[in-house]
C-alpha cells in the first residue's frame, strides 16, 4: 500500500526541515532550494506530489509534523 504526499510549494519557506527528517522523501530542488518528491516517488511531472510506500510513512509523518508552515500534507 501506498501514501500520499504533497508539498504545497507556495506555502514553503526553505526551512529545511523535511528535507532533514525524510531526505529520502523531500529532496531540494536546485532552482530554488524548496522540497520536491525525490523523483523514484512522484507520481507525474510534478515535484510536488508523490507516492511513498508505507515504510517510509514514519519520516514523512516527522516531517510533516515539523515543517513550521504546514506545508507537508501525508495521506490526506
Ligand atoms: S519543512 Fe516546510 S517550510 Fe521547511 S522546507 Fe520543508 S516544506 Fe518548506
Amino acid at each position: 500500500m501506498r501514501v500520499t504526499v504533497r508539498i504545497d510549494r507556495e506555502r514553503c519557506i526553505v526551512a529545511g526541515l523535511c528535507m532533514i527528517h525524510a531526505p529520502m522523501i523531500f529532496v531540494p530542488e536546485e532552482a530554488d532550494g524548496k522540497p520536491a518528491v525525490a523523483p523514484e516517488y512522484r507520481v507525474g511531472p510534478q515535484p510536488d506530489v508523490g507516492e511513498i510506500p508505507r515504510e517510509l510513512l514514519g519520516p514523512a509523518k516527522e516531517a510533516e509534523a515539523n515543517c513550521p508552515v504546514r506545508a507537508i500534507q501525508v495521506g490526506r
